[in-house]
């Protein structure tokens, strides 16, 4: 192993053993993939009864769910996710297969229609911009990016974003306009967000009077331990703060059931809703309401939801323990590499020493190990210390998590090493 001290003669020789076992990494011809995280066959399969829906298809007040209409979404679905989601059921709205996409919408009316409270809409400010906690998840940049919105980087810390940071660009700037966050198993890093931070989220002071959090709580339900982690009420702390319309809460079955098949939510305050549906009433005469019941009978209640999850831990987790084994024994004391043990959602982040992600993404393709493009973590794809890597470890079989993990590990020994004596 490297250890930090070792000497120049030491140093060679790890040196020249990584090269001749990437040398036969690369031999080996491996063809692994560890760039998304999408969930695997086999917890696909979970939800393979989704596929068996029987007529009557009918709500629980009796409306016939294959006709128009019932834009809010089913009300019995909504009730299942408004716990987890924290969002009371007539303020959560269940619409299409994905919340990406609802994200999407929200920039795209805030852009041509004036949030409650925004002086004028986002497309006629000179310059709109949002905080972007990093390492954070690539596609809510590259939505910002579509829509010409600023990406300003605010650093992540195991709490969630550095508050100090967030409050004064948020109370200095009135060009700021919003914040990405993932509360709970956050992308990449897995962390969940302290109390504290919430509560100073919903009430710190925003230059911007239509200031939004977008709360992307995509991984709410996705613990990988038997004890769920539980994060403060963003929309009552709002509430209680005289903010109550700061918050958009977005969530989705998406890693729950389909991927591509499953519903997406967003709730938030009164006002917020009754805008939203103005605009989703012209884009749209209802959702999906026959997946919505298939959901329904699905999951049945909000114990159905944490039993069907504890079959989804029950899965992923060795996949997670694995990385964690194999990191420890291939780089554990080398000083070489740092990594989150999450105990929920579904990335890891890998922090190798500074100037050499790239360089190991690059020797990992040459191994046939495919990750996530170093960089692909921070806004415009730029990693100032390029540093970060992100690991994705469910959709792979377990052992093919291991071979891959092992592999990143010789390339980390690899470049590491060769920084070090360079
Ligand atoms: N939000 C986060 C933080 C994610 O990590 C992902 C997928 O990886 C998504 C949203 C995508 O969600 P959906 O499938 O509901 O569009």
């Amino acid at each position: 192993m490297t250890d930090p001290a070792a000497s120049i003669e030491e140093l060679t020789v790890q040196r020249d053993r990584a090269r001749q076992d990437h040398a036969d990494l690369v031999a080996r011809g491996l063809k692994l993939d560890l760039t998304r995280g999408k969930p695997s066959q086999r917890q696909l399969d979970l939800a393979d009864e989704l596929l068996d829906l029987r007529a009557p298809v009918v709500s629980a007040d009796g409306t016939d769910l294959r006709n128009y209409g019932g834009l809010q979404g089913l009300a019995e679905l909504r009730a299942i996710f408004s716990g987890a989601l924290q969002v009371p059921v007539a303020q959560l709205l269940a619409a299409g297969n994905s919340s990406l996409e609802l994200m999407h919408d929200a920039l795209v009316f805030a852009l041509l229609g004036a949030v409650p409270g925004a002086e004028r809409r986002w497309v006629d400010e000179p310059e709109v911009a949002f905080l972007c906690p990093v390492p954070g998840y690539d596609r809510h940049f590259a939505l910002c990016e579509r829509f010409g919105i600023t990406l300003i980087p605010v650093p992540m810390t195991p709490d969630g974003p550095d508050m100090a940071v967030v409050e004064r660009l948020a109370a200095e700037d009135p060009k700021v306009k919003g914040i990405w966050c993932v509360p709970k198993y956050s992308n990449p890093d897995g962390a969940v967000y302290a109390d504290e931070t919430v509560r100073r989220l919903a009430a710190m002071t925003t230059a911007a009077p239509d200031f939004r959090i977008f709360w992307d709580n995509a991984y709410a339900v996705h613990h990988l331990t038997d004890e769920p982690a539980e994060i403060a009420d963003l929309l009552a702390l709002c509430a209680e703060h005289g903010n109550p319309d700061r918050p958009f809460v977005f969530g989705s079955t998406s890693k729950i059931t389909f991927a591509g098949g499953g519903v997406g939510f967003f709730g938030s305050s009164p006002a917020n809703v009754e805008w939203w549906l103005g605009h989703t009433a012209k884009r749209s005469i209802g959702p999906d309401k026959i997946n919505q019941l298939r959901h329904v009978r699905f999951l049945r209640d909000q114990d159905g939801l944490r039993e069907h999850m504890r079959r989804h831990a029950a899965l992923i987790r060795p996949k997670f323990e694995a990385v964690h084994k194999i990191l420890s024994t291939e780089l554990g004391g080398t000083g070489l590499a740092s990594w989150t043990n999450p105990a929920g959602g579904y990335f890891i982040s890998l922090q190798v020493p500074e100037g050499c992600a790239r360089a190991v993404v690059a020797k990992a393709k040459e191994a046939g190990i495919a990750l996530t493009p170093a960089g692909a973590t921070h806004p415009y794809g730029d990693d100032p210390t390029d540093s970060v890597i992100r690991i994705a470890p469910t959709y792979p079989e377990l052992a093919e998590v291991e071979a891959a993990i092992t592999g990143l590990a010789t390339c980390v020994r690899l470049v590491g090493t060769e920084k070090l004596l360079a």
